[in-house]
């Protein structure tokens, strides 16, 4: 879900002061931290619905910029793709990582120190250590069966 992130002209902290399902289109997506998270493969255990972060990426994010490389077009390519939106994040909230804009607020948090929307910088994401840069690895080169070798401990 990262595409490159317009946070100009925003009134300022407006997660703060509107509910998520009141949000512009504009302030939603501006919402993202651009971390790349929701982007890595996740292993969900069947009995008890846990899920797992692996550090197994979608074939189209961008290890660098932590970027769809075709988000426009992506469901060309993943079908299954989500688009979070207010109205389904009910559903999609348990399995976003733990650091998310979205889960955050939806589970009545704030917004980190180092969220781009409070710093002011798109690269506090990634000096937090909390986006995935440099950290994936291919699904082309990774069997199903050895994604477990690649769960990540939450937060990253
Ligand atoms: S297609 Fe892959 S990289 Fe692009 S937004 Fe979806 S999960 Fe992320
Ligand atoms: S995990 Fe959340 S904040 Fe991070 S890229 Fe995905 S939607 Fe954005």
């Amino acid at each position: 879900m990262t595409n490159q992130i317009d946070r100009n002209g925003l009134v300022d902290r407006f997660w703060e002061r509107k509910p998520l399902k009141t949000l512009s289109a504009h302030e939603w997506e501006a919402l993202c931290d651009g971390c790349g998270k929701c982007c890595l493969n996740k292993l969900e255990d069947e009995d008890t619905g846990e899920v797992a972060l692996t550090r197994v990426a979608c074939r189209l994010l961008d290890d660098q910029s932590c970027q769809c490389a075709h988000y426009e077009t992506r469901h060309s390519f993943i079908p299954e793709c989500i688009v979070l939106k207010p109205e389904n994040l009910d559903t999609h909230a348990y399995w976003m990582p733990q650091t998310c804009a979205y889960r955050r607020l939806w589970e009545g948090k704030s917004l980190p120190d180092w969220h781009p929307l409070v710093t002011g910088d798109p690269d506090s994401v990634h000096r937090a250590g909390v986006s995935v840069r440099g950290m994936t690895v291919s699904e082309f080169d990774t069997p199903l069966e050895e994604w477990e070798d690649y769960i990540i401990e939450e937060p990253v």
